[in-house]
């Protein structure tokens, strides 16, 4: 199966979706992921500010602010800005209709311990399908830190096309499981 077609499978599935139930499996999944030693030991994160479908990280960034640096991403012409976290109170909404952090941006690539990130679909040594952008193959390659992926159950598949720039991912963790590159 081509990229496109599992994009377009993947948003079929989470248009059948609800969002309350989405909410709770993301509690879950934030749940694993706090047990986590390599995120407990974590001093800086860097997670993002989900959209609606997505792995919710709303309730999960709220709990870990002040405790942990938080990092997130925002969309810079062809590629990811990092910027800090500072509240609720700091998010503007930017001009492709995104909540994101004001700020300058955050270039200290190898202070950050963890990475959390978003996907349309997984499988289970790590290969990641994005929007197509491929914003995170070009972010990831910067931190040298544990990366693990996130998304629902239904996003999990058996396998996701690569090409040679797809960046590989430590672990995608889901509501139901941790799945561990074992590469
Ligand atoms: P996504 O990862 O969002 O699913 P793709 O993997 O299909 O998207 O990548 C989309 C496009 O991004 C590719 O066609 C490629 O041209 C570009 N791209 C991916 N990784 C890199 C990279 N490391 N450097 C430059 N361009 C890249
Ligand atoms: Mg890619």
């Amino acid at each position: 199966m081509d990229k496109a077609t599992l994009r377009k499978q993947i948003r079929t599935l989470q248009k059948q979706q609800d969002a309350e139930l989405l909410k709770t499996w993301s509690q879950s999944l934030f749940e694993r992921i706090e047990q986590q030693e390599e995120f407990l030991k974590a001093q800086t994160v860097f997670l993002y500010y989900s959209m609606p479908g997505e792995v919710d990280t709303h309730a999960f960034i709220d709990k870990w602010y002040g405790k942990k640096n938080i990092v997130l991403p925002v969309v810079c012409g062809d590629y990811l800005e990092l910027r800090v976290y500072k509240g609720k109170e700091q998010m503007a909404i930017s001009s492709y209709g995104i909540l994101e952090p004001q700020g300058e941006p955050f270039t200290a690539y190898d202070q950050i311990d963890f990475a959390v990130i978003p996907g349309l679909a997984f499988d289970r040594e790590g290969n990641r399908l994005g929007r197509g952008k491929g914003y995170y193959d070009r972010t990831l390659p910067l931190l040298n830190c544990y990366k693990i992926g996130v998304c629902f159950q239904f996003q999990l598949v058996d396998s996701v096309p690569t090409e040679p720039f797809d960046f590989v991912l430590n672990a995608v963790c889901t509501e139901q499981g941790r799945y561990s590159n074992k590469a």
